[in-house]
């Protein structure tokens, strides 16, 4: 039974756009810019270098400490490894990679000759290596998630809540491709020693629901799938575990401090895809949206594909188009050209029209207090919003700035139209300068005192 969760807002969910659009396949780009980071933790180390020759499936990318390694998403010659921009903003070291269009399968890309036979350790290290990450948007190694969690974690949760607006691409995955959920989700269930995994779905995606439960019964899978009312940020880890469990994440904490891992709905098809065809993480699917797309879609394409070519797929862009943005509406970040490719966290290309926007000059706070009553993490955004403003670092901390999720639920209630988020961000990071600021000269201090004694 769904349970709610605290504060949230309800968007119109714009999805009519795309979600009857079955997910259409981009033609083969003439070249591909794959960036090494495109998951939570240090940029991967480029295996290759300009004139080398790769397959479709080929690691091109290596991961030290937290993070996930990097495949060729098309075969080719590598042109360069150098720079170039990204949706994360600045620019990222790339691999740029000129497709021969012949989709040659590295032979790196094995399936295991017995899937279900495979060991818990076995499949967690398929997982490692077919690079998979959330590929929601968080992008957290997966397979960091799985080992952390098994022995720790009673609840495995896929995240199929997609309730950010204009994005269909997990709705029609679960309408086009319910067998990988399925699958996924079971050999899931198998790595976390668990009876059942339970999928969390809003019930505006009712058919989507009604397939996967056909998968569910002709396999006997040892999956449920929960629907839940539609409430802006649902997809939130913590939102959606309190949404399926009752229980509430605790401040600063994670899911698995209540015994909860979650996984999202693409995630789950790649783990599918790894075990049972050893393939890795090379393709996205992603939805083209926006009052500014002339005919939005959902289209699948190789990871570094650049993102001009799925606005040309598309149909371009209309006049008047002021805002390109790299995820949803609420959470994605707004980009300044559209020469950035996409990547293993890209759920969403997002163009609107001027007639859209909706900006205040110079903002000032009515303290009405909106913002308190729909934040899901219980902050203060109002205050936040001051002592990030002012520099005040201290004051943040006390105040819980690193719990907010960035969700937007606040700037988007907020009569005034403060930029909230966008300070959010700002925030942050002075807390971590200072926290870095703090180490450093800590560390500094302790070695002259170690000069000093010896
Ligand atoms: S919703 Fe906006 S105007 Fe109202 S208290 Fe919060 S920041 Fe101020
Ligand atoms: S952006 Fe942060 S402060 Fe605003 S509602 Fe979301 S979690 Fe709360």
């Amino acid at each position: 039974m769904a349970q709610a969760f605290f504060g949230g807002v309800h968007p119109h969910d714009m999805k009519a756009a795309t979600n009857e659009k079955a997910i259409e396949q981009l033609p083969a780009p003439a070249e591909v810019v794959i960036p090494m980071s495109m998951h939570f933790g240090a940029p991967c180390t480029p295996l290759v270098k300009a004139g080398d020759l790769v397959r479709v499936g080929q690691k091109i990318g290596e991961f030290r400490g937290l993070g996930a390694p990097i495949h060729a998403s098309v075969s080719g010659k590598v042109k360069a490894v150098e720079p170039r921009p990204y949706s994360m903003g600045g620019n990222m070291m790339s691999v740029i990679i000129e497709n021969d269009m012949h989709n040659t399968l590295s032979e790196e890309v094995k399936a295991p000759a017995n899937p279900d036979a495979l060991t818990v350790d076995e499949m967690v290290e398929i997982v490692k290596e077919a690079g998979i990450v959330g590929m929601g948007g968080a992008t957290f190694p997966t397979h960091v998630k799985i080992s952390g969690g098994i022995g720790k974690v009673d609840t495995v949760i896929i995240n199929g809540a997609e309730c950010e607006p204009y994005i269909t691409g997990d709705h029609r995955t679960m309408l086009e491709r319910p067998e990988e959920i399925i699958g996924g989700a079971t050999y899931l269930a198998k790595m976390f020693g668990v009876d059942k995994v339970v999928i969390g779905v809003e019930d505006n995606k009712q058919n989507g629901i009604d397939a996967m439960n056909r998968v569910i019964a002709e396999k006997h899978a040892p999956v449920v799938v929960e629907s839940l009312h539609c409430r802006y940020p649902q997809g939130g880890e913590k939102q959606l575990c309190q949404a399926i469990t009752g229980k509430q994440v605790p401040p600063g904490g994670l899911p698995s401090n209540i015994g909860c891992a979650v996984f999202n709905i693409n995630t789950t098809c790649a783990i599918f895809r790894a075990i049972v065809q050893g393939m890795p993480v090379v393709n996205k699917v992603v939805t083209v949206s926006g009052s500014g797309i002339v005919e939005p879609k959902n289209i699948e394409c190789p990871i570094g594909t650049p993102v001009s070519l799925l606005l040309d797929a598309c149909g371009g862009v209309k006049d008047g188009t002021y805002k390109l943005i790299a995820g949803g509406p609420m959470m994605g970040m707004a980009q300044y050209t559209a020469d950035i490719p996409v990547a293993k966290g890209t759920g969403a290309i997002l163009a609107f029209c001027e007639k859209e926007e909706q900006t205040v000059a110079d903002p000032q706070c009515i303290r009405c207090g909106k913002c308190v009553s729909v934040c899901p993490m219980h902050l203060e955004p109002l205050f936040l919003y001051q002592y990030a403003s002012k520099g005040m670092v201290d004051e943040l901390n006390e105040a819980h700035i690193m719990d907010c999720m960035e969700c937007g639920a606040c700037a988007y209630t907020c009569p005034a139209r403060m930029h909230l988020t966008h300070m959010f961000k700002t925030g942050k990071q002075l807390v971590k300068d200072k926290a870095a600021a703090d180490k450093a000269a800590a560390e500094a201090k302790k070695a002259a005192q170690e000069r000093k004694e010896a």
